[in-house]
């Protein structure tokens, strides 16, 4: 089971558009074949680009506590896969981080999701995953994180845990009283092997 050993060393490699990025290539991902719940994310933060470890920000802080995950279950990439849209830090917009590079998702994304042969949960994060993963729920992310029951059990969009959202989720308390629970309930059964 070391296939796919090549084809992560060349993206952990991958140069391909260093030359959009400020602060040059370095690809964060976390990624095994075993692995049973798949986190499609944004694209790393600046913070996350200097450690090198994906959602090591408050990003993450709030995602593991939305997962009900510690860190040590949270980074086992035999339990979770953490593929964000662009692998590299596409640098600073007006309000927030740039969009994930669009040449990302073309050259890897395909032959990765391919290996994650035992992906019982795929966790759609915000408006750029939701294109790839979702591209026929359409809507806003706000609706689309609304309609979650449309896709259960096998996916569960979610708005960015970003701090940068925390109007959102108080204009929006139904996500932490209907979703939250049903999301930490559905993460226990898949790495318990019960679903
Ligand atoms: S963002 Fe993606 S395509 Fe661009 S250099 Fe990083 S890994 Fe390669």
């Amino acid at each position: 089971m070391t296939t796919f050993l090549p084809l992560l060393d060349e993206v952990r490699h991958c140069t391909l558009c260093a030359e959009a990025l400020p602060l040059g290539a370095r690809p964060i991902l976390q990624f095994h074949p075993d692995a049973r719940i798949l986190i499609a994310g944004q694209a790393p933060g600046r913070k996350t680009h200097a450690s090198g470890v994906p959602f090591a920000d408050a990003s993450g802080h709030r995602l593991r506590e939305w997962l009900g995950l510690p860190p040590e279950m949270f980074y086992d990439p035999h339990q979770i896969a953490i593929l964000p849209m662009g692998f590299c830090f596409p640098g600073d917009g007006k309000t927030g981080d740039l969009p994930p590079r669009p040449e990302c998702a073309p050259a890897w994304r395909a032959a990765l999701l391919r290996q994650l042969t035992r992906i019982r949960l795929t966790l759609v994060i915000g408006r750029y995953a939701q294109a790839y993963h979702l591209p026929h729920a359409g809507g806003s992310v706000t609706e689309v994180v609304r309609a979650w029951r449309d896709h259960w059990p096998a996916v569960i969009p979610l708005p960015h845990p970003s701090p940068r959202n925390n109007l959102w989720l108080r204009r929006n308390p139904w996500f932490g009283d209907e979703l939250l629970p049903a999301l930490r309930l559905r993460v226990t059964q898949v790495l318990d092997g019960e679903g």
